[in-house]
């Protein structure tokens, strides 16, 4: 403590430190450790344009690029029952997911759905979305692949999954677990209407996700550098006792060991996506595309 900051009073102090650059500004690359703007990454899809390292994107964001024009329809998800466990560890499940709630936007509750044209082809998309409590599939998420699934059949258009998930939701305990067979059902009312289901595996997808409906689909795409498994490395390290290899769940090794069909990168998604639905919906493909 100095005479400055004694005399000088609180309110020009945060005069001066807003001049200093805000941080959020930039952002450090993951992968290769360059400083990125942040208006460029948005502009780029989140992809770094240094080392086209994949970032994390949330649905709202990634919606935008998926669909013709920027134009496309969100569905309402209905509400299941808030709680019922009335569950708490350090903090209150209810609110965990008011805080989750105000970052993501009202009613949002780790999964989005939506549709529209891609190329010109009708599809279903529903987006698991990371940034909300990890991504974990409560009784919200199961009830937003329900919704995707029924409106898919309605459209008679493919649905496509969008994983990003840690797994089951534990503070909704059986509950979460539940919702493992519940969305395997709601694929298969997709497949038992001749529709194709498509699954694009994003960073990351574990747990009871990959167990479940994100390893259903006829297709598995996968983005570039995407972590895919069940359980995470070191429980696998301790449980084969053997160390796996540097690219070990990775997207291109899922790729090498045929658990996934294609790995694509972000800007290719609409037109892969597009060419994949008309084929397997016997359709002609846009001409542009
Ligand atoms: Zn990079």
């Amino acid at each position: 403590m100095n005479w400055l900051t004694n005399f000088i009073p609180p309110k020009l102090k945060a005069l001066v430190a807003r001049k200093e650059a805000p941080e959020n500004l930039w952002l450090k690359c993951p992968a290769c450790e360059q400083m990125l703007f942040h208006r460029d990454l948005d502009a780029n899809q989140q992809v770094c344009n240094h080392c086209g390292h994949h970032l994390r994107v949330r649905p709202l964001q990634r919606l935008p690029h998926l669909f013709d024009g920027g134009k496309y329809e969100v569905h309402t998800v209905p509400k299941p029952i808030v709680d019922p466990l009335k569950f708490r560890d350090q903090k209150r499940y209810i609110d965990r997911l008011k805080e989750a709630q105000s970052q993501a936007g009202p009613g949002g509750d780790g999964i989005v759905v939506a549709s529209g044209q891609m190329e010109g082809q009708p599809a279903v998309v529903a987006i698991f979305d990371f940034g909300f409590m990890g991504g974990s599939m409560g009784m919200a998420v199961g009830e937003g692949v329900v919704t995707a699934a029924r409106i898919a059949v309605q459209k008679k258009a493919p649905l496509i999954l969008f994983s990003a998930s840690g797994g089951a939701r534990m503070q909704e305990g059986i509950l979460s677990l539940m919702q493992m067979p519940r969305t395997t059902i709601a694929v298969r009312e997709v497949k038992e209407a001749g529709l194709p289901y498509i699954v694009v595996l994003t960073d990351p997808t574990t747990g009871g996700v990959t167990a479940s409906l994100a390893m259903l689909g006829d297709i598995h795409i996968a983005e570039p550098g995407s972590l895919i498994g069940f359980s995470g490395q070191r429980v696998t390290q301790a449980a084969i006792r053997e160390t796996p290899p540097p690219d070990f769940q990775r997207a291109e090794f899922q790729y090498k060991h045929g658990m996934v069909d294609l790995v694509v990168h972000r800007h290719e998604l609409r037109k892969t996506l597009a060419r994949i639905t008309a084929i397997l919906m016997k359709r002609p493909a846009a001409e542009a595309a």
